[in-house]
């Protein structure tokens, strides 16, 4: 082994950016240098949209300035405010509930799958009321959540449908891209995401023309693009950089290579990691239908235990994420006495994410794998 491959291996790769550097200086110089001196929501985003759109088979991309406001740009765009409630999962990201109490609406929290960790349809059915106006699931880690159920419930029941996809970048359910399911679909490009970059961003998803029409305009306070200081509806600052459009164009054909080398990584831990189930640490289920790849998460019944020996092989992991959202303090307040989430809370208890990013190299993956399998019984 290499001096290099016996360092420490950090979660996220430190060196994300590194071939590409020359081209993000090339650019800055240029946007920066531009006769225009346009730096926002100019050609180059309106370009990277297209591709974006064109890599997706066809779809409306409204690039915007995170993942959180795309979900919340979505909601608004939808009509959902106060006096309405929408679904989310009680396992994940703290986004998925503050962007619907950020439009005055109530997250309503539907139980997880124990194993796979995304939110459970028969949950989510159950949570469905006079009230309720969307059903916002999430994919995670390293599964699609079940989007053919979420679609049937959601024409079932009347409802609007909000893939949040910020992880979910790159997977493929029964032929279609995660972001496609829904009536929109959302994607982060935060560094550390599948798509990520040098920056914040984010992009809405959809084949509803009227809804990327109206999302465009709450990016941008509200205005139609056309005339300017007209505002049609009270809007947001939620616009997209020339700069990182720029960058993202340059990255996106790279995309679907960095995208197969986490999923050759996955597929590898999760052969390795088969006999482990008995011992108390669960992969997630084998397979490459329905699966992304942000990062890997293990279900450990030792999980500090199991943290504590990665590190102790230079082996970075974190804990996403340690507390059911409805648990979380500043969400508590809007769930109903007496509700209960148990499988959000014991995987909240157990989850332990390892690295997957696609710059690890064989060595690499072979010692945080030989590391998990050596992890003592008790
Ligand atoms: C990252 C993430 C978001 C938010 O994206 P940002 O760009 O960080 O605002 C929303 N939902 C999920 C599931 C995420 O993982």
């Amino acid at each position: 082994m290499t001096a290099v491959e016996l360092a420490e291996i950090p979660f996220f790769p430190l060196d994300l950016f590194e071939g590409d550097r020359a081209v993000l200086l090339r650019l800055l110089r240029e946007t920066g240098t531009a006769p225009g001196q346009r730096f926002l929501l100019g050609e180059q985003t309106a370009h990277f949209e297209a591709e974006l759109g064109r890599s997706l088979g066809g779809a409306e991309v409204v690039a915007c300035s995170s993942g959180t406001s795309a979900l919340t740009l979505v909601l608004a765009a939808m009509a959902v405010g106060p006096g309405d409630e929408v679904v989310v999962p009680a396992f994940g990201c703290a986004p998925l509930a503050s962007s619907v109490l950020s439009v005055g609406a109530r997250p309503v929290f539907a139980d997880v799958d124990p194993w796979t960790m995304v939110v459970d349809p028969a949950a989510a059915a159950e949570r469905i009321g006079p009230r309720t106006k969307a059903l916002m699931p999430a994919h995670m880690f390293s599964v699609m959540a079940d989007l053919p159920a979420f679609r049937a419930l959601a024409e079932q029941h009347g409802l609007r449908l909000l893939e949040d996809s910020a992880v979910g970048q790159g997977g493929v359910l029964a032929g279609r891209p995660a972001g496609l399911w829904g009536d929109a679909g959302v994607f982060s490009f935060v560094q550390v995401k599948t798509f990520g970059m040098p920056g914040e961003g984010g992009a809405v998803v959809t084949r509803d023309g009227e809804l990327a029409r109206t999302v465009r305009m709450l990016r941008n306070h509200g205005q139609d693009g056309r005339t300017r200081f007209r505002h049609h509806r009270i809007g947001w600052n939620s616009r997209f950089d020339e700069l990182q459009a720029a960058f993202q164009r340059h990255r996106l054909p790279g995309l679907p290579a960095r995208l197969a080398r986490r999923a050759e990584i996955a597929g590898y831990y999760t052969e390795r990691f088969a006999p482990l189930a008995e011992r108390g640490v669960l992969a997630p289920p084998p397979g490459t239908e329905g699966r992304c790849h942000y990062v890997y998460t293990l279900l450990a019944e030792r999980r500090d235990a199991l943290q504590a020996h990665l590190a102790t092989r230079g082996i970075a992991s974190h804990a996403y994420y340690p507390q059911a959202l409805p648990r979380q303090p500043a969400f508590a307040p809007y769930t109903l006495p007496g509700d209960g989430w148990p499988a959000a809370e014991r995987v909240a208890e157990r989850a332990l994410s390892i690295p997957v990013h696609p710059h690890l190299t064989d060595g690499q993956i072979e010692r945080i794998a030989d590391a998990v399998c050596d992890f003592p019984v008790s």
